[in-house]
């Protein structure tokens, strides 16, 4: 049997190699060629185009990072299901969402091929070790059919029931991962400003209730050695976690603790953390702490209206100065009253004194189109 496997990364070359381990001629094909070169070095094959793959190979397994990935790689103009073989079986093990693992289900039986959603667990490690749990949906004949190759991958192989199903269980995975992450992260975090020994708190957690597989991999393997390379990116515990809440909506499901560890991912991401190991939601757990050391406080401005003719004229000039003290990370928000009473700014400095000396400074204030008050002002955030 000929076998081909798209998506060479942190989990595709490792089981693209157990696959041509297990005595299968495999060909690999990556966006990047370096991945491609790794692979040849390691005995796989390589130089086949997608439509050469779908028409000449039996088997094809996908493991690519995002949902766009993999609808490009099967849908695309040049894509797998455009040039299909009959018969031709495709396993897709990216985490993708249960609509799009039945839509590409669906379009692989119009084009006369099978699909199978294959979602794999277990890492890089598990990649490596050929070991990883692999939930799989789909028809069952098919299932077996392609056993041979999913056990050259892994160890536990569970056919879930129909097409999708494998990717919901694997979602749900997620959501525990995720949490789990971040119950990691806070944990210590709090052992270290608590002045403990985390290597201490490390061999009791991990004969106590707290223990985890996720606790165990993310301190021995990153916190413990303080490096957090992936791994598993953080921003594909972050795709995963919206993929889940998605899941959630859908189901009319309200999740709060995948809610708000979904959230603080987010902004992980767009505080540059996502291409880190997903243990590095304790890194990023200090860097907020290390925020809050440095004691800024919130002060609430409010801008009475004074002169309606003149802050309209210095309005341009008052958001520019807004957006300079935006740039420097002094402002948490500001906006304006709809009914033109006035508007609201909200500084984040170390003092009154401080903040009174920038509102002096807003050409609002200099031209006399605004009063101000300040307040300091404990701030809650809905989603913190
Ligand atoms: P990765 O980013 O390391 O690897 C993905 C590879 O796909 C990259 O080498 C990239 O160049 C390649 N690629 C992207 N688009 C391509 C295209 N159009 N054609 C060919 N190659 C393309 O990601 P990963 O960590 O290996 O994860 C892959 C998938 O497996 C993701 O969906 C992820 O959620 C899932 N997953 C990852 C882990 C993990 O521990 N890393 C565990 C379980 C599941």
């Amino acid at each position: 049997m000929k076998i081909g496997f798209i998506g060479l990364g942190n989990m595709g070359l490792p089981m693209a190699i157990n696959i041509k381990k297990a005595g299968f001629e495999v060909y690999g094909k990556n966006r990047s060629a370096g991945k491609e070169e790794e692979f040849k070095a390691q005995g796989g094959k390589t130089g086949l185009t997608l439509s050469e793959m779908a028409s000449q190979l039996d088997i094809i397994v996908t493991c690519l990072p995002m949902p766009a990935d993999v609808e490009e790689v099967y849908t695309g103009e040049e894509g797998l299901l455009n040039s299909a073989k009959k018969g031709l079986i495709l396993i897709d093990c990216s985490t993708v969402s249960p609509g799009l693992s039945r839509n590409l289900y669906e379009q692989a039986m119009k084009a006369g091929a099978e699909f199978l959603d294959a979602p794999v667990s277990g890492g890089t490690t598990g990649a490596a070790a050929g070991t990883l749990s692999i939930m799989v949906g789909g028809r069952e004949p098919i299932f077996q059919k392609a056993k041979p190759v999913l056990e050259a991958m892994g160890k536990q192989i569970y056919f879930v029931g129909d097409s999708g199903n494998g990717t919901v269980v694997k979602l749900i995975n997620q959501l525990m991962v995720g949490i789990h992450s971040q119950a990691v992260a806070e944990a210590y975090a709090l052992s270290r400003s608590a002045g403990l020994d985390n290597e201490m708190l490390f061999s009791i957690l991990n004969n106590s209730f707290a223990q985890s597989r996720i606790m165990e991999r993310h301190y021995s393997q990153f916190i413990a050695k303080d490096t957090f390379l992936p791994g598993f990116a953080m921003k594909l515990l972050a795709k995963d976690m919206n993929l889940a809440m998605e899941l959630a909506d859908s189901s009319s499901i309200s999740l709060d603790a995948a809610a708000s560890v979904q959230t603080l991912l987010k902004r992980a991401v767009q505080n540059g953390f996502g291409d880190l190991d997903m243990s590095g939601l304790y890194q990023y757990q200090l860097d907020r702490e290390g925020e809050n050391k440095e004691k800024l406080k919130h002060f609430a401005v409010f801008l009475p209206m004074l002169d309606a003719d003149k802050s309209v004229q210095y309005r341009a000039e008052h958001l520019r100065f807004l957006d300079e003290r935006r740039a420097a990370g002094m402002l948490h928000a500001n906006g304006r009253f709809a009914d033109g009473s006035g508007g609201l700014v909200i500084y984040r400095t170390s003092s009154y004194e401080e903040t009174e000396n920038w509102v002096k400074q807003d050409p609002y204030i200099v031209k006399g189109a605004r009063n101000y008050e300040i307040h300091e002002w404990d701030i809650v955030l809905a989603d913190r």
